[in-house]
This record gives C-alpha cells, structure tokens and sequence, in this order.
C-alpha cells in the first residue's frame, strides 16, 4: 500500500507548535524587558500615543527617532511577527547561522520535495525573500510601500567558481537575470533600485589581474596610458569595445574585459532607459579596485546629469574617505555625479586573515569605532554635495546610531527628509524595527529585497547571514519590540 504524507496538517500542527514554543522561548526576552524597569514604563507610557501611519515632526527642529516607543511593526500581521521573531530569534544562534547551509542541503536531501518547499516559504524563505518572481513578490513590495518603504531589487546568484565547468555559459546566463531584474524592479518599483555583484559577469581571474594593474590610483586617479578613465570611457560612450587595448594585458585578458565592459555598459543602459538606479555591490579588497574602475567607467558614461549607476564604499577600509574624495575630483574633472552606498563592509574576517596570510598591511580599520567614524566622516563629506544635487548617496546601515546621526546631519544641512539624492539601505528582514521607523517618519528608506525561487536563493540567504552575523547577533531589541507589539494586541489595541 502506497504512503501518504499529508503535507497540510503537518504544516498547520508544525506552525501551533511553533507558536506554542515561542510564548515559552520568549519568556526569557520577557523577562529581560521586566528586568529593564525603565524600558518597560516608557514602553507602556507610549505605546498607545501615536496612531497615525506617518509621523510629523512638530517642529523645525531634528525628528527624534524612536525606534522602539513608535510601535513600528503595527502594520504587520500575526503571523508575521511570530516568523519574524522566530528567525531572529533562531539567527541570533551562531551555530544555526555557521551551519545553516548543511542544514537546507541536509533538509532539501531527506524532507519531501513539496513539505520542504512549503515549511521554507513559511519561515526562512518567507522572511527574507519577497518571492520568487515579479508577480509573486507584489504583496510584498505592496505592503513595504504601505510602511513608506521601496525596493532594491536583487536575484541571487551564485559565484562562478574558477574551477566551474561551462563558466562561459554561467556567465551569459547571469548577464541575462541582470538584465531581468533591472526589467523586474522597473515594473515594481518605479525609479528603484537593481543591485547586483559585477563579478558575476567574468572569471574572478580577470577582475584578480586588472586589480594588480589598478591597485596604486584607487585614491588619485592618474591610470596612465590606456587605462584612462576619460579616454575608455568615451569609446565606451561609443560602443567601440573592439578599440579599447590595454598593453599590460594578455590578448585573451584584454577580449574578456571588452566583454565585460560591454556587459555592464548594457545593464547600465537599460537601467538609465527604464530610469532605474544601477547599484553595484563592493566585494574583497583584491578585487575592488577593478570593480571601483569598471564603476567610475560607467559613471563617466551614465552619471552626465543625473545619478544612474552606484558604486559601494566599504567604511571599514582605512583609505575609504580618501577614495571618496578622489572620485569626488574625478568626477568634477570628467564632469559626471559620484553616487553610492556606504557600508560598513562585510568581509572583515577574511580580509583580515589576508593581510596576516600574505604579511600585507591590514586594509581594514583598527577597531570597530574608527569604522564609524569613517562611516560618519564619509557621511559629513557627502552631505554638502547632496545639498547641491551633485551627488546622489544611500546610507545603508542597521546601526542606530548612524541612522540617527544622518537624519540630524540632515536637519543640520537643511536637506528635506524626501530630497531625491539621499536614502537609507536595509536587509529586508534584518532591523525592520529600523527601517518601518524610517518609512513612518517620512524618511526615504529602500529595503534590498531578493526575489527568487527557494532553490535560487536558499544559498544566497546562507551567504548573506554570514556576511551579516553580527547585525543578527544583536536582535535582541527588535525582538522585544516585537513581544510588546503582539502584547499591545493581546490588550486589544491595534
Ligand atoms: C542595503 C545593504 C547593502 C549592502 N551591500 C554591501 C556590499 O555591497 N558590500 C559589502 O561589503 N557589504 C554590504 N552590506 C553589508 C554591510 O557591509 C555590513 O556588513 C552590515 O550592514 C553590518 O553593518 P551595519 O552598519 O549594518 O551594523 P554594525 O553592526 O554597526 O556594524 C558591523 C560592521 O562593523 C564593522 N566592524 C565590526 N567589528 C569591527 C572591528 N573590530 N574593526 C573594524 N570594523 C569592524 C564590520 O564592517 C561589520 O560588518 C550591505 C548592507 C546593507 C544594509
């Protein structure tokens, strides 16, 4: 006789036991919220005051987030806050987060194709993924806008491994999802973001041996001979990518840059056609040389009038300002806008074991405050610039601090809370508490939201908690601001 699994009520009696387990697990961040008498007055004084969806700042003076008294999740439903906590809570364990891929490839392995896929979407697929193609990810990016929140829209792929068979082909293919998305978000999310990693377009070697040639102009911009920023860029201008030679470079070398350079020239193309932002992610220091020409490049090209394509500057670097002012000059020399996010930067460990491996100078910054100065210096030198409309910049943090110190910033500037040259960046499902404060005090906040099936983006979800562990270690507070919310609707008040 054939077995029968009834997926359904294994999924409806999971999900009691899950909520079951959260009101007994929770009773330890309950009891820290009781332990903290003060928080729980100023919890319990203000939790009912503000109604409206978007807070209004009384006076001229700067708005005073608050986080945690503003009921920011309101909006969520049930469900929704009891997953949300449950993975936080479950992320906030580095033995989950360390080995959470063996676990999906171990599950994917022995759980039923279709339960497997169905306790995915209902807990961590469904918490940090919108869906897994344009038309399934609308609620999602419906109920963002609800919060005032937009979308960076990114699909999730994988790293071409420089051993990988048919690399030729992966690469065409990726080049191809890149194009998608820029098409996808243009749909959802009108004058959004497309976020992508460039290095998977070519072989990792490429980007590895163009760094060693542009490793010494990162912070001045004085490439000699054909590495010229203005000359390549303006036989990029005119798709001559046959005419662009580069001596230092291999003959093979030099047809899979002209490829590349092609590439990229076309997504960012199609972004500035479909009036869409190109945002290109910041990878490890042996590469990011390359990848800050290919963008500076691109932005000589697309970035004449307006801000279209974006590159990233990681904070943690010691040289980050300095490479900040130096694209700053170029840009004013070549005549086009510098635009970007500012990180803190996600590969501190590995570029750390780098430096010691190779016996190079640590790249990254001493300590983690000298990492927030740097995120706060290169704030303050960018402002002025947003101001003039000369420049175009996301703040993509969770850290509170630097949220509020680039909302005073731009009280102290004199810069709109909706001006279109700032926003502020988060991980969809990382400090939504954050980000729904953000969007309910009017302040422009795009959240990177990856859209792809279960299969696509299980890996990538892996990738991205490592890179972000530390931001899930600290969950503790959103945590509690969810307990109070799902409290605030056992009283009754919505
Ligand atoms: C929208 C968005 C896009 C992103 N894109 C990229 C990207 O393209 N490239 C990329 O590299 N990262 C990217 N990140 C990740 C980012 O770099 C950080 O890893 C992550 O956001 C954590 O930093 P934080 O400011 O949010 O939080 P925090 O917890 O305040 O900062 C943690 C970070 O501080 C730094 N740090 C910690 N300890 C030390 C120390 N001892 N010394 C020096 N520095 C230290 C590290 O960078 C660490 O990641 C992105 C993040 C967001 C929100």
């Amino acid at each position: 006789m054939p077995i029968l699994i009834k997926t359904g009520p294994s999924i409806k009696m999971l999900r009691t036991r899950v909520y079951k387990s959260i009101l007994q697990w929770s009773s330890r961040d309950v009891q820290f919220m009781l332990g903290s008498s003060s928080t729980t007055r100023h919890l319990n004084q203000t939790s009912n005051q503000k109604s409206s969806s978007i807070v209004q700042a009384e006076n001229d003076g700067p708005v005073l987030l608050d986080f945690e008294n503003s009921r920011p999740f309101r909006q969520q439903t049930m469900k929704q806050l009891m997953r949300s906590w449950t993975i936080l809570k479950l992320c906030s364990h580095n033995f989950i987060v360390d080995n959470a891929e063996k676990f999906f490839l171990l599950g994917r392995r022995v759980v039923p194709s279709s339960l497997f896929q169905r306790i995915m979407a209902s807990t961590f697929y469904g918490h940090f993924t919108a869906g897994s193609d344009a038309q399934s990810s609308k609620p999602t990016i419906h109920a963002l806008h609800e919060a005032g929140i937009k979308t960076m829209l990114m699909i999730p792929i994988e790293n071409v491994f420089e051993d990988a068979k048919e690399k030729e082909k992966a690469f065409a293919d990726n080049f191809q999802s890149i194009l998608g998305c820029v098409e996808m978000i243009a749909e959802l999310e009108p004058r959004g973001f497309s976020q992508l990693k460039i290095t998977s377009l070519e072989d990792i070697k490429l980007y590895k041996e163009l760094n060693r040639h542009l490793i010494d102009f990162e912070t001045d911009h004085k490439e000699p001979g054909d590495w010229d920023i203005g000359k390549v860029a303006s036989l990029v201008k005119e798709k001559k990518f046959q005419e662009l030679t580069f001596s230092d470079l291999s003959e093979a070398d030099s047809k899979s840059f002209q490829t590349l350079l092609q590439r990229v020239d076309a997504i960012c193309q199609a972004g500035q056609e479909k009036d869409i932002h190109v945002m290109i992610d910041a990878e490890q220091t042996y590469i990011q040389a390359a990848l800050g020409y290919i963008i500076l490049v691109m932005q000589a090209v697309y970035n004449q009038n307006k801000c279209s394509v974006f590159n990233t500057y990681q904070c943690y670097r010691k040289d980050t300002l300095d490479k900040v002012k130096a694209d700053q000059a170029l840009g004013e020399r070549l005549s086009f806008k510098i635009a970007g996010k500012f990180v803190r930067g996600a590969y501190m460990i590995e570029e750390r074991a780098l430096a010691k491996k190779n016996g190079a100078e640590d790249p990254i910054n001493q300590s983690y405050e000298k990492t927030g100065e740097m995120y706060h210096a290169c704030v303050d030198y960018v402002l002025p610039k947003i101001k003039k409309k000369d420049a175009f910049f996301m703040f993509a943090t969770h850290n509170e601090e630097s949220v509020e110190y680039v909302t005073k910033q731009l009280t102290i500037h004199d810069i709109d809370i909706q001006e279109e040259n700032y926003c502020f960046g988060q991980i969809y499902g990382m400090c939504d508490h954050v980000s729904f404060t953000l969007g309910r005090y009017g302040y422009r906040i795009f959240k990177s939201v990856p859209v792809g099936t279960i299969d696509d983006t299980l890996l990538y979800l892996t990738r991205r908690a490592m890179e972000n562990k530390s931001v899930l270690w600290r969950t503790k507070k959103e945590r509690l601001i969810i307990l109070e919310e799902l409290k605030q609707r056992g009283k009754g008040n919505r």
